[in-house]
């Protein structure tokens, strides 16, 4: 059995927002349908990057309500997802992280056709953002979503159809073997069980006996059951409980 836990959840009540936008969740909203939908251990997030959507202080926010009296912190962790550069740093840094009181950090690429690259090198921006922070990033848990932009490239329009046997196989190979070595975990956010290419990546991950973690993602109350889906469905594949990561306060 593996135990619900779901350490990609936003509080996106905490970034800058237009006049017109919709209510977004603060923590106890979140942590409140994190329980609703099964979750057993939880963390909370939001953004940790050089967006002007989410300046610092918006961390130091949601900070504050993390650490009120009246939160309830019983198995629920406070960290961020912080964006990834391509020497493998990340934009939180440990000076970031004391300063919050995080008890963990996500590194992820965001990216989208925007930034003017094409799906390859997109893909090749990726490996070497996820590949040097297993390297040589000290500060960072797990990866977020590893090539979870690609779907960006099909929405505009820029190729017919995302999966992953555009990555080249050694890509895979090589996160496999790093996060194996580093000790960190690989984050599964990501609904493409049909893709014969991530199903086998995600086998490897099970055999390999590489950590693993499991994410919604949810930037609303509303997609928090995404992480039970997941774990059913990693449940279904033979995931261990033991290579299950977990945050530690
Ligand atoms: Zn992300
Ligand atoms: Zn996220």
């Amino acid at each position: 059995m593996l135990i619900q836990s779901d350490y990609h959840i936003h509080a996106s009540f905490y970034r800058v927002r237009k006049e017109d936008d919709p209510p977004r969740p603060k923590a106890a909203e979140q942590l409140a349908a994190a329980r609703e939908a099964g979750s057993v251990y939880v963390g909370i997030v939001e953004h940790c990057n050089n967006s002007p959507k989410h300046p610092f202080y918006c961390l130091e926010e949601l900070a504050a309500e993390f650490y009120s009296p009246e939160f309830p912190r019983n198995n629920v962790f406070f960290g961020v997802e912080a964006d990834l550069k391509d020497d493998g740093s990340d934009f939180c840094g440990r000076g970031g992280r004391e300063k919050l009181g995080l008890h963990y950090v996500i590194g992820s690429v965001h990216d989208s056709p925007k930034s003017g690259k094409n799906i390859e090198e997109y893909i090749a921006w990726e490996y070497k953002c996820i590949t040097n922070a297993l390297k040589y990033n000290t500060n960072i848990d797990f990866i977020g979503h590893p090539f979870g932009e690609g779907v960006r490239w099909e929405r505009s329009g820029d190729i017919p159809m995302w999966h992953w046997g555009l990555i080249p196989q050694n890509f895979l190979e090589d996160i496999l073997h790093l996060a194996k070595e580093s000790g960190k975990a690989l984050e599964i956010n990501r609904p493409y069980f049909e893709d014969p290419v991530y199903l086998d990546f995600l086998k490897r991950i099970r055999d390999e006996k590489i950590l693993f973690e499991v994410g919604s993602d949810a930037h609303r109350a509303s997609a928090v059951h995404a992480a039970a889906e997941r774990t059913k469905k990693l449940e279904a594949l033979g995931f261990q409980e033991e290579y299950h990561w977990r945050a530690v306060k």
